[in-house]
């Protein structure tokens, strides 16, 4: 009697579970997380600087520390299958754009979301993912060797950030420049404090998706793209060829001012580019039948490092700081802890510590969120 109950029981669990279990999915988990087995390497030793993270998707600030909230902006921004040099020029670079936004570092912060250092929103400051989330993007049998090369890139540049003349730079970055980086100060009139974002030719983006492409557009979209633009109405002339014209060009190419109707409006490249939705500012046209088919090159605003650009360099044998004083001219990659010490000393006559506060350039409008708009990048 007694092991006729225990069978009972057994069996009304089963029923009961079971279906549960399957119709979750538990199971399919379960293989997933068993294929994945990432194990953690140790961590360099080193002070670490803890940041307020903004989670987007979960609308709360958490803590992390420096070292592994770089870990996720890597992973988010860049293939992990991109050469080792290359995810180390990234991790210097989203590390040194942290610090210098961050209160640790001086900055003021996200400027959507008080209170943080930064947001994990890629449109306002650098894309972010947890490792659950970085692990399971990547096919199961190759997601611990992607996720190794990404604590690699990050460990092996501990604490490591590009400095001008002493202060953090303003490290923006994009996806591919299709040919030519953008000098900030073709895109930012302000930008007279960043002589180290210089135009750069680079073909080391050839292998990019977006070096080179080609969208077309019926003339019903393209005007209907526009319908809000009531001052750039007609968009098309009677003869229906688009009324668009070029007015001011920068030095690599990029459109800067377009004008758009008779007598229209003039809008900025960038603007264009977010109404059309075009992959950068640096397009032409033509007309085809119905259709205005716009050739561009490139993904994102041009300006900073080059992501694609920065693989192709390692490719060609260049390490991590080969190539960010590429992008970069005449730029240093040092340890912030010299930084906090040389601000440390600047600053003592007045009574200061700031053991963790680099010297940092002020804020500016490369910092505004406008600035970044395309997903995967800053770009
Ligand atoms: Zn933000
Ligand atoms: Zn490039």
């Amino acid at each position: 009697m007694k092991r006729f109950l225990i069978y009972v029981a057994c069996l009304s669990l089963a029923l009961v579970f079971l279906p549960a279990m399957i119709a979750g999915g538990w199971w399919k988990w379960d293989q997933k997380e068993a294929e994945i087995n990432f194990t953690h390497p140790g961590e360099l030793a080193g002070e670490s600087i803890p940041l307020k993270i903004y989670i987007a998707g979960k609308n709360e600030i958490v803590e992390m520390e420096m070292e592994q909230y770089i870990k996720g902006v890597v992973s988010a921004e860049m293939p992990a299958s991109f050469h080792p040099e290359a995810l180390k020029a990234q991790a210097v670079v989203a590390r040194t754009y942290a610090l210098r936004k961050s209160s640790a570092g001086g900055g003021s912060g996200c400027r959507s979301h008080p209170g943080a250092d930064l947001c994990t929103d890629s449109t306002c400051c650098q894309a972010w993912e947890d490792e659950k989330a970085a692990l399971h993007k990547w096919p199961a049998q190759e997601a611990a060797y992607y996720m190794a090369r990404i604590w690699e890139a990050v460990n092996s540049t501990r604490g490591l950030v590009a400095t001008y003349q002493g202060n953090l730079i303003s490290a923006v970055y994009h996806s591919t420049c299709g040919g030519e980086t953008e000098a900030a100060l073709e895109v930012w009139s302000s930008s007279t404090a960043h002589p180290y974002l210089q135009s750069v030719e680079c073909t080391y983006c050839r292998h990019s998706p977006y070096y080179e492409a080609e969208l077309a557009l019926d003339f019903s979209a393209y005007t209907a793209a526009l319908s809000d633009e009531k001052e750039a109405l007609p968009v098309l002339a009677e003869g229906k060829i688009p009324l668009l014209e070029v007015v001011e060009r920068s030095g690599s190419g990029r459109n800067l001012l377009v004008r758009i109707g008779k007598p229209g409006r003039l809008y900025s490249g960038s603007e264009v580019r977010g109404l059309l939705g075009l992959p950068s500012t640096y397009f032409q046209w033509r007309v085809a039948g119905e259709k205005i088919i716009f050739r561009t090159r490139g993904h994102g605003h041009g300006v900073g490092m080059c992501q694609y650009g920065a693989d192709g360099l390692a490719k060609e044998g260049k390490d991590y700081t080969e190539i960010l004083k590429y992008y970069y001219q005449g730029i240093e990659v040092e340890n912030y802890h010299f930084l906090s010490g040389r601000q440390d000393k600047n600053t003592s006559t007045q009574g200061s510590q700031a053991p963790h506060h680099p010297a940092v350039a002020p804020a500016d409008m490369m910092d505004t969120p406008d600035f970044r708009k395309s997903p995967g990048s800053q770009g």
